[in-house]
C-alpha cells in the first residue's frame, strides 16, 4: 500500500499532463488565496476537452481502455457517435459475421449509471469531491464554470448519486485491502502489536442510536471502522475483532497482573468487553475504567477516542444527517448500514490525506487508487 501514496510527479504528469505545479508552492498563503490560485491554474486551460478527459479516465483505469466484441472476440473500435452522451462508442462491425455491436464506453465503470457528461464528472472528482465539497457547493461550482463544459449541465441529484457511488467504491476498496492484511504488523514497546477498541454514536434520537465500532493500532495509528447500527453485542463486536486482529499466542495464563501486562487490546468497561470472553477467543483484554481513573501510562484509549472526533469532523458529522431523514431514505438495515459506512470511509479517506499530508495531486492519486477498475 505504501507505494500508492508516495508523491511522484512524473507519474502524476503522465496521469494528467495539464497539471500545473505552481499551486504546490503556496504553503503559506491563506486558504482563500490558495483556492483562488487553484482556480486560475485549473480553469485557464483546456483540460476539460472530451479527448483529454477520456484519456485521463482511460490511462488511470477508471474507464476500460479496450473492449472486445461479444460476438467475434475482436478488439472493438472507438467511434464518434453523437447519439451517446459522451459522443463516443465502442463498435465492431463485421461483414462476415453479419453483426454490428455497440457498447457504451462507460460500461462496467463507476459512472455507468450516472447522468453527467464526462468532463463534468472529471471536474467534480478532481476539484470538488476531493475537496470535500457538499452537493450544493459542487453544483454552484459547475454553474459558475459552465463555459468549460460547452454549457452542458447536471442536476444535484446526479451529483449526489455520483458521490455516493464514489464513497461506495472507497469503502469496497478499503475492505478488500483490509481482508488481505490482518492488523498487527506494528510491534509496540512490548514487541507485539497493541490495539484500542471502542464504539461511538453516529446519530440517534430518544428511541434508537446507531453506532460505529473501531479498532486502532497504537503505533501506526492504522484504523478500521465499521457501522454496527444498534448491534453492540459481544458476539457482533467479536466477529469484527476476529476478522481484523490476529490472536495472542499465550492466552492460557491466568487473569492475573502479569497476564494483563501482555494485554494487546485496550477497551473501556462497556459490558460487551469481557476479559473472559476475549480470552476464550484468543485475546488478552485490558479494560480502562474511565469512572475511576482516566488511564495512566499505557492504560488508556485516547487514540481511538481521537479517531472518533476525526471521523465526525471529516465527514462533517455524517453530512449533517438526522435520523428521521436516514430512516426515510434508507428503510432497510442494509441500506442504512451501507450509507453510514460510506460516510465513515469518506472520512477515513480524508484522514489518510491528513495523516500523509497529501497535496491536491496526492489526494487525487489516492482516490484513483480506490476507484479504479
Ligand atoms: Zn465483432
Amino acid at each position: 500500500m505504501e507505494d500508492l501514496y508516495k508523491e511522484n510527479d512524473d507519474e502524476f504528469k503522465k496521469m494528467n499532463n495539464n497539471e500545473d505545479d505552481q499551486e504546490e508552492e503556496q504553503e503559506n498563503s491563506s486558504e482563500e488565496q490558495e483556492e483562488e490560485m487553484n482556480k486560475i491554474n485549473i480553469y485557464n486551460n483546456n483540460e476539460f476537452q472530451l479527448d483529454k478527459v477520456l484519456n485521463f479516465f482511460f490511462n488511470n483505469n477508471i474507464i476500460s481502455k479496450t473492449k472486445f466484441c461479444s460476438k467475434c472476440g475482436k478488439p472493438m473500435i472507438l467511434e464518434s457517435n453523437i447519439t451517446y452522451m459522451d459522443g463516443k462508442v465502442w463498435r465492431c462491425r463485421s461483414k462476415v459475421g453479419k453483426h454490428d455491436v455497440k457498447i457504451n464506453i462507460r460500461e462496467n465503470s463507476v459512472f455507468e449509471n450516472i447522468n453527467i457528461p464526462l468532463p463534468i464528472i472529471y471536474f467534480l472528482i478532481l476539484y470538488c469531491f476531493t475537496e470535500k465539497y457538499s452537493i450544493d457547493k459542487s453544483y454552484i461550482e459547475i454553474k459558475d464554470n459552465q463555459n468549460l463544459f460547452w454549457d452542458k449541465n447536471c442536476t444535484k441529484n446526479s451529483i449526489s448519486k455520483l458521490y455516493s457511488l464514489l464513497r461506495e467504491r472507497i469503502k469496497n476498496s478499503m475492505h478488500k485491502i483490509w481482508k488481505n492484511n490482518l492488523m498487527g504488523n506494528n510491534p509496540s514497546e512490548h514487541g507485539y502489536p497493541v490495539f484500542e477498541i471502542d464504539e461511538s454514536e453516529i446519530i440517534g434520537n430518544n428511541e434508537i442510536i446507531y453506532w460505529m465500532f473501531g479498532i486502532i493500532d497504537r503505533i501506526s495509528k492504522d484504523s478500521r471502522v465499521f457501522c454496527v447500527l444498534n448491534d453492540r453485542t459481544s458476539n457482533n463486536l467479536m466477529k469484527i475483532i476476529k476478522d481484523n486482529i490476529s490472536t495472542n499466542e499465550n492466552v492460557d495464563m491466568d487473569l492475573d497482573e502479569e497476564y494483563l501486562e501482555n494485554a494487546r487490546i485496550y477497551s473501556d468497561c462497556f459490558a460487551s468487553y469481557q476479559p473472559n470472553t476475549f480470552r476464550d477467543s484468543g485475546y488478552i483484554l485490558k479494560r480502562v475504567n474511565h469512572s475511576v481513573w482516566f488511564g495512566y501510562g499505557n492504560f488508556h484509549t485516547n487514540n481511538v477516542e481521537g479517531l472518533w472526533s476525526q471521523i465526525k469532523r471529516l465527514s462533517n458529522n455524517f453530512s449533517g444527517l438526522n435520523i428521521g431523514k436516514l430512516e426515510e431514505l434508507y428503510p432497510s438495515e442494509n441500506e442504512k448500514k451501507n450509507y453510514l459506512d460510506s460516510w465513515i470511509y469518506y472520512a477515513l479517506f480524508f484522514r489518510e490525506v491528513e495523516k500523509k499530508k497529501l497535496s491536491r495531486k496526492g489526494r487525487i492519486k489516492l482516490l484513483i487508487n480506490y476507484i479504479k477498475i
